[in-house]
């Protein structure tokens, strides 16, 4: 998640509110019937082994731009091919950005983006964006000693979880399609998936929804309560919320509103690029702050990968409910929090 300083809540909701969408679609249908294969493919090992390589000292905690940034990206492109997604720029998983620094100077990165194209003649027309950040915030030689922010939860863990799940729901034949994205530069200020929604691969209109990742490995929260297992930003912001809690609890876990935190982090992390273009878009977090966060000692051996897997199991089971349903996610229309997200989705949608 990212530096950025976020105006607190000024009063928090502890109650629920009753969740009303802006018509009454049908009930989300959770159910992990013949997904075996899917969620037997989200083991501890596979996420360690993920996590261990992006969060090595070999990539140099992997700052926008730098050469350790760049072998993450190659990386991560490498797991969309076995995972037999579809390259969005020729035979290339990279979307290739320019940004242009404080000083004037350009420089350039790469989101990495890989499709999942859907089973249903119709729905495969639309589109579940499922995406992490990548990037981190490098190494500060200033520091005596250890100074590679390593970022292993904060977001190898995120990225591992978006590889994984490439791998585990591409045994799943969804009806819609599934697009696969690594985001560079957020910890620079969202730099990454600004850049995607004003050059998206697929259409925004087209677009239902959009999860992201981050920090889904500790869950270890200071300050604040603990979330129980899991949880989303935003929670009670669209109809997504509720759903992703039952498909985790399907799983044996749990995907909640943190009192003070899911509200207070919205716009903290890549969800929010696609929020303000109106497409209903959260992020799923463990703890939202850690021990080690922001620190050169966010290190690999540090994540819970047991519990990490099972959240990611239940992540999912939610992604295949939308991805199978001819129902898509709403905003909120009786959460005022969600009322110029609202407003955006009416604008894109012309309604
Ligand atoms: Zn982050």
């Amino acid at each position: 998640m990212t530096f950025r300083k976020v105006t607190a809540p000024g009063a928090l909701c502890l109650a629920a509110g009753v969740i009303v969408a802006v018509s009454a679609p049908q009930a989300w249908d959770v159910s992990t019937a013949g997904r075996t294969a899917v969620l037997d493919a989200l083991s501890p090992t596979a996420l360690a082994a993920h996590v261990g390589y992006l969060a090595s000292d070999e990539l140099q905690g992997r700052a926008t731009p730098s050469a350790g940034l760049d072998l993450a990206a190659k990386y991560i492109a490498g797991e969309f091919k076995k995972a037999g997604l579809k390259p969005v720029a020729g035979e290339s998983y990279f979307q290739q950005a320019t940004f242009t620094s404080r000083d004037g100077t350009e420089y350039h990165a790469s989101n990495v983006i890989g499709i999942l194209e859907g089973s249903d003649a119709k729905l495969k027309d639309t589109f579940i964006l499922l995406s992490a950040h990548y990037d981190h915030l490098g190494n500060n030689p200033r520091i005596e000693g250890d100074s590679i922010y390593n970022g292993a939860n904060d977001n190898a863990s995120g990225t591992a979880g978006v590889i994984q799940l490439a791998h585990a729901l591409s045994k799943a034949k969804p009806r819609r399609s599934i697009v696969f994205i690594g985001f560079c530069g957020e910890e620079r200020g969202l730099l990454g998936s600004r850049y995607y929604g004003r050059n998206p691969v697929v259409p925004l209109k087209q677009t239902i929804c959009q999860i992201n990742l981050e920090q889904i490995g500790r869950f270890d929260e200071v300050g604040a309560p603990q979330p129980v297992k899991g949880s989303m930003t935003g929670f009670d912001f669209s109809d997504v919320g509720p759903l992703f809690s039952k498909a985790a609890q399907a799983v044996g876990t749990d995907i909640q509103k943190h009192p003070q935190n899911s509200d207070a982090f919205f716009s903290r992390s890549d969800n929010q690029s696609l929020a303000d273009l109106g497409i209903p878009a959260h992020t799923i977090c463990g703890a939202y702050v850690f021990p080690d966060y922001h620190r050169p000692s966010d290190h690999a051996d540090k994540l819970d990968y047991k519990t990490m897997a099972t959240l990611l199991k239940g992540i999912a089971v939610g992604v295949l409910t939308i991805a199978d349903s001819d129902r898509a996610p709403q905003w909120n229309a009786d959460n005022p929090k969600a009322a110029k997200y609202l407003a955006a989705w009416r604008a894109l949608h012309g309604n």
